[in-house]
């Protein structure tokens, strides 16, 4: 998961980068940082924490220079030293550079343990790292041509954006895992993200996609370069950005994420009709799908339950009982809207199970007469390994039980998903979807027991 941002040619390049990180901060809350070049040499801060608590304006206003990389890091079970945080930066032959980088690397495992035998040594758990060491170890001359070595002998999901003290690289892999896009400000330079969003945030005008499998360069002084770097590019973005991760406001590969949320709603309506009063969303996730559901239906639409936004995600709470908790502290039903009413609860997926069970009997305890769970995404049978962190299979709840059997422990009335064929259609079939976590489709290598993000 995570969040990268690439800014060039632009006066206070790490206020841009701050203000772009904060549009992004959904996409990962455990620690920040912005990596800066003036030219000659390369500043860098990062944090434990969100990016209003990381930077102010004077740590801002020390990192000077027209170029600056930053990233949002996910808290992903097992890591969360400083250590783990990004840019990573380091100095080697040819000078210094900075690394941030979204995605998840599958053959981590195997790069990381040839570079040891070679006598390599590691300071974090990050696949990142290992980007840096095949950069540093390339008997390459230039910092292009040694970049372009280290994609030969990577594999999996990333998108990166790597700081010299006087370019900048971008680069997303052959299959276009994660969201890039490439946007430009009127008064002269560039800025990429992984999404539009911060297009929105910082006033940069939105130009296209970084295509998979290209690489830009980006000079002071000069128009952008671009270049593909790897013959076969197999495009294949991945649909839990629209289904979950993604800000609804954000356009990825010319979708608005919220339509296609609105969409897979109605198409969930058509293939999972209930009857029912009241349609509900689990908020802030199932609003969209929701509204879709409610529609093709006709049945009323109430955000009937209610968020507090200053708690934390719940998934990423690394014990059950925490997660339990943080389930209550969030989520809280509206019981006048609910008591006497057959509701459908919608939500965009279902993980471990471990919202929707309180949810329901949240819901029921609020004197719901029947609770039927809707979840606007196929059930996930597959663990991702190219960048949303999901956990072990034995942990994902539809890998054990159907569908009825999840219904019947969450106390549910009945539990429906969309099904493969319907989110492919509610995306457009003019794309190959990575449907990984639905059917298991490693197409970008690794398999269910590969690595997972921040694990080695
Ligand atoms: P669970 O309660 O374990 O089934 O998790 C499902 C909830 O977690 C849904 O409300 C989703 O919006 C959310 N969710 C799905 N995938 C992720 C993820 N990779 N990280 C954090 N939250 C997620």
């Amino acid at each position: 998961m995570c969040a990268i941002v690439g800014v060039f040619g632009v006066e206070k390049a790490s206020t841009v980068a701050y203000y772009s990180l904060f549009s992004m901060q959904h996409r990962g809350q455990e620690a920040t940082g912005i990596s800066v070049t003036d030219g000659k040499r390369l500043t860098v801060y990062k944090k434990r924490g969100m990016v209003t608590d990381v930077f102010y304006q004077d740590i801002l206003d020390g990192l000077r220079g027209r170029c600056a990389v930053g990233h949002n890091r996910y808290s992903t079970a097992g890591s969360d030293s400083v250590g783990d945080a990004q840019p990573v930066f380091a100095k080697y032959k040819l000078g210094e550079i900075s690394v941030v980088h979204n995605g998840n690397l599958v053959n981590k495992q195997e790069v990381r343990q040839a570079l040891i035998d070679k006598g390599a040594i590691f300071q974090t758990d990050m696949d990142t790292e290992n980007i840096i060491h095949l950069i540093a170890k390339s008997e390459k001359n230039s910092l292009e041509d040694r970049i372009k070595d280290m994609l030969t002998k990577i594999e999996g999901a990333y998108c990166l954006a790597i700081q010299s003290r006087k370019k900048m690289f971008v680069i997303r892999d052959r299959f276009g895992i994660r969201p890039l896009s490439l946007g430009r400000f009127s008064d002269g330079g560039y800025i990429v993200a992984s999404e539009t969003c911060a297009f929105d945030l910082v006033g940069a005008e939105f130009i296209r996609d970084v295509k998979p499998g290209e690489m830009l360069i980006f000079e002071e002084g000069k128009e952008p370069t671009s270049q593909m770097v790897f013959e076969n590019v197999d495009y294949h973005p991945c649909a839990f950005e629209y289904i979950y991760f993604a800000r609804p406001d954000s356009i990825i590969d010319g979708k608005n994420v919220y339509k296609m949320r609105l969409q897979m709603g109605k198409r969930l309506a058509k293939e999972t009709p209930t009857d029912i009063d009241l349609v509900l969303p689990v908020p802030d996730s199932g609003v969209a799908a929701a509204r879709g559901y409610a529609e093709v239906l006709g049945v009323p639409f109430e955000m009937g339950i209610v968020r507090n936004h200053y708690v934390g995600r719940t998934f990423i709470e690394p014990t059950q009982a925490i997660r339990d908790l943080k389930v209550k502290m969030k989520l809280s039903p509206i019981e006048h809207l609910i008591a006497g009413k057959r509701v459908a609860i919608i939500d965009d997926s279902l993980v471990r199970g471990t919202t929707s069970k309180q949810i329901v009997r949240m819901l029921k305890e609020a004197g719901a007469t029947e609770v039927h769970m809707r979840i606007a995404s196929p059930e996930i049978k597959f663990p991702c390994r190219y960048g949303i962190d999901t956990p072990t299979r034995e942990e994902l709840i539809s890998t054990k039980y159907t569908p009825s059997e999840i219904a019947k422990r969450m106390g549910a009335d009945s539990l429906g998903f969309l099904s493969i064929e319907g989110l492919k259609e509610s995306l457009g079939k003019d794309r190959n979807y990575s449907l990984v976590s639905f059917d298991g489709n490693y197409f970008a290598g690794g398999n269910a027991e590969s690595p997972s993000c921040g694990e080695i």
